[in-house]
């Protein structure tokens, strides 16, 4: 099995071209069925990361999603991260700042929405849209934008030294894939509301984008924060490389359940031994769909 945490990793310092990456990889030799089952398990193992690292309560963890419109963020949070609790995980979908936004610095809002101690924080889009949309449509001074990696790169550093592993997606597609996915939209009615021509105008800034993704990955992928560049136009492929890589990285942080802060058994003499007369050792069964120890 390819270690895509090794394969798709933008290594820091490194040249990041993005015509030469395939959007349409979707691994070696794996198939959908093998990937649907591969996606099960690593979702097994989301699970129960994030309740270590929710019963730790000392780290936390940042997922942050970018990508050009119809790449799958949305469906990433859908087939991906629904795997963590909602007691513990929150998602902050960034938008258009509103006047009290742009009234501060550009990280003030994203400063607000990152992960407290045991909790898992989700960013669709996020802080990098003011490399992005900001410098395409130059929404402020090159001289302003400019400065900007350095500042995400210290506020990444912060985060990472009060305890937040970071890990950042680019949900790369092909220009055709985006507007196949358009296309899809306009068919199903479930996605109508979706359809912005906004979203059909912005195509013709997709080379803008494309050199503005690729400063941001060559600029902002750390040892302590990396980017990983994910070939979306598979959406299966895309799941599973992005299960994989975060079990990973929850993996590597070596969660444990804390130690109880009780002595047990004394909990079970005093309260449970003389009402049950088992010493409350009865089997409990675990719960339907309570994830295995
Ligand atoms: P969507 O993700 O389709 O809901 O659209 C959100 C929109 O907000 C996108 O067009 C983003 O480019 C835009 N957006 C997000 N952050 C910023 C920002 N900091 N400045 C300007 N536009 C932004
Ligand atoms: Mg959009």
């Amino acid at each position: 099995m390819t270690d895509y945490r090794d394969r798709l990793r933008v290594k820091p310092g490194s040249k990041v071209r993005l015509k030469d990456v395939d959007p349409g990889y979707h691994g070696d030799g794996v198939t959908t069925a093998d990937a649907a089952a591969m996606v099960a398990a690593y979702e097994r193992q989301l699970e129960l990361g994030q309740l270590k690292l929710y019963a730790e309560s000392r780290r936390s963890l940042l997922i942050v999603l970018q990508g050009l419109d119809a790449s799958g963020k949305d469906g990433v949070c859908r087939h991906v991260l629904d795997a963590f609790n909602p007691l513990g995980t929150t998602v902050s979908a960034f938008k258009q700042p509103t006047p009290a936004e742009l009234a501060h610095d550009f990280l003030w809002r994203v400063h607000a929405r990152a992960p407290g101690k045991g909790e898992v924080a989700v960013f669709n889009r996020s802080h990098y849209e003011d490399v992005l949309v900001v410098r395409v449509h130059g929404l402020v001074p090159r001289k302003v934008w400019s400065r900007r990696y350095e500042q995400i790169n210290e506020f990444e550093r912060q985060l990472g030294a009060s305890g937040t592993t970071i890990l950042k997606f680019f949900l790369y597609i092909s220009k055709d894939e985006q507007l196949e996915r358009f296309r899809d939209r306009l068919e199903d009615p479930r996605r109508n509301w979706k359809i912005s021509l906004g979203d059909y105008e912005e195509r013709s800034h997709w080379d803008e984008y494309i050199e503005a993704y690729e400063e941001a990955l060559e600029r902002c992928s750390t040892d302590d924060a990396p980017w990983y560049v994910i070939p979306s136009n598979r959406k299966w492929f895309r799941d599973l490389a992005v299960s994989q890589i975060l079990c990973a990285t929850l993996e590597d942080m070596d969660l444990r359940y804390p130690e109880p802060s009780v002595d047990l058994e004394e909990v079970r003499r005093q309260y449970h031994l003389a009402a049950t007369g088992d010493g409350g050792r009865k089997k409990v069964k675990p719960g339907k769909g309570r994830p295995e120890r």
